[in-house]
């Protein structure tokens, strides 16, 4: 067995207590994992179990052998992946399709209750498992291994944090990339363009909408799938479900919401877009300024800060009040500043009333500050 896939967990794992039973294994237990998005295979025992191996005569004629100290070890050095080898090694193929079949049945049931964390783990632990070049092992084709890459990124997607979301499209991107010949595309674009459509990127996710809908359109598709090892169909497969899904998808696209502010910023290239909105996965606040001809400009948090440094050595936003707008032409003064900070709300509120612009400016500022 090879761990050919996201190798770079194991390094980031530090603390897995793993536990080696030495003759047979009764019951792996696959319901109580940790909880750690990129957790590794845990086949951890139920206490009682494992206390019950503990300090055994632990070896049987003809098994390889085994000292005191492997058992119950905690493991906190980069050996950690040698010693998952040999865990899993011991694991028959009987236990390992048990363990698989587990698997499967938590993953999508967890997906299907939207309980994505859950079900990212194990998809992730599937991933871990399954050695892609012997499936045949475990009675899998390569269409069923490309179902548990789709499920493992469908429940990143479900997650919707930035990081999970780059995730999901990179599992997708893999089954576009190497499992072509699987004809799945069509719902690994369909997976993209819900990332993108959820990081509020409507022209981008409409782009792989389309490239779907293509796809079915040419009738390049799977065909009903079932979740491997079990009669559940997944239900994108359904062509007639997934032209459903997708049409909402394009409908919302080519008439997406109005953002919630556009950032202004010369150089807004830290951020995916300078369309801003609070249901952004990334989103860290902004500023809004606007002026008394009414315009309303709006930064980045980060974007305000990189141009303040800049151009403005640092000023204190308050300062910014009476100051010229930043409408190129307009030559109405700023009267208003919101600041609303990462959680959506509004942490800093400056208005200074301007009733004409040659007049001197009132000495009474409003000045709300929740910080
Ligand atoms: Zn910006
Ligand atoms: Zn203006």
């Amino acid at each position: 067995m090879q761990f050919n896939h996201e190798d770079d967990h194991y390094h980031q794992k530090h603390d897995t207590t793993i536990r080696y039973a030495t003759d047979g294994i009764p019951r792996l237990s696959v319901t109580n994992l940790p909880r750690t998005e990129n957790e590794v295979c845990s086949l951890d025992f139920p206490p009682s179990q494992s206390h019950q191996y503990k300090g055994r005569s632990k070896n049987k004629p003809g098994e390889p052998e085994k000292k005191q100290d492997h058992l119950d070890l905690k493991i906190e050095s980069k050996t950690i992946q040698d010693k998952l080898f040999c865990t899993v090694h011991q694991v028959d193929s009987t236990m390992l399709l048990e363990v698989v079949k587990s698997l499967i049945h938590d993953g999508y049931t967890a997906l299907m209750d939207q309980r994505c964390h859950s079900a990212e783990q194990m998809f992730s632990q599937l991933l871990n498992i399954i050695d892609p070049s012997e499936l045949k092992q475990l009675n899998l084709r390569i269409i069923n291994y490309v179902v548990i890459i789709y499920g493992h990124a469908t429940s990143l997607l479900g997650i919707g944090l930035p990081e999970a979301l780059t995730k999901a499209e990179d599992q997708f991107k893999r089954i576009i990339v190497h499992y072509q010949e699987e004809r799945f595309d069509c719902l690994a674009y369909y997976g993209i363009g819900k990332v993108y459509l959820r990081q509020n990127r409507f022209s981008d996710a409409l782009n792989q909408f389309m490239k779907s809908q293509t796809m079915i359109n040419r009738k390049i598709v799977p065909g009903v799938l079932t979740w491997p090892m079990t009669s559940q169909v997944i239900e994108e497969t359904r062509t007639e479900n997934l032209q459903l899904f997708l049409k909402n998808c394009i409908e919302e696209c080519k008439f997406p919401p109005e953002p919630d502010g556009v950032c202004r910023y010369q150089h807004c290239h830290g951020h995916s877009k300078i369309q801003i909105f609070f249901t952004d996965p990334d989103f860290k606040g902004f500023i809004r300024m606007t002026c008394c001809q009414q315009c309303r400009v709006e930064f980045h948090t980060n974007c305000w800060k990189k141009l303040k440094t800049t151009n403005y050595s640092d000023k204190n936003d308050k300062d910014f009040l009476q100051e010229l707008c930043f409408t190129p032409d307009c030559t109405g003064l700023i009267s208003k500043i919101v600041i609303f900070s990462s959680s959506g709300l509004v942490k800093c509120e400056f208005e200074q009333k301007i009733t004409k612009p040659k007049e001197p400016p009132r000495a009474i500022i409003k000045q709300k500050c929740s910080r």
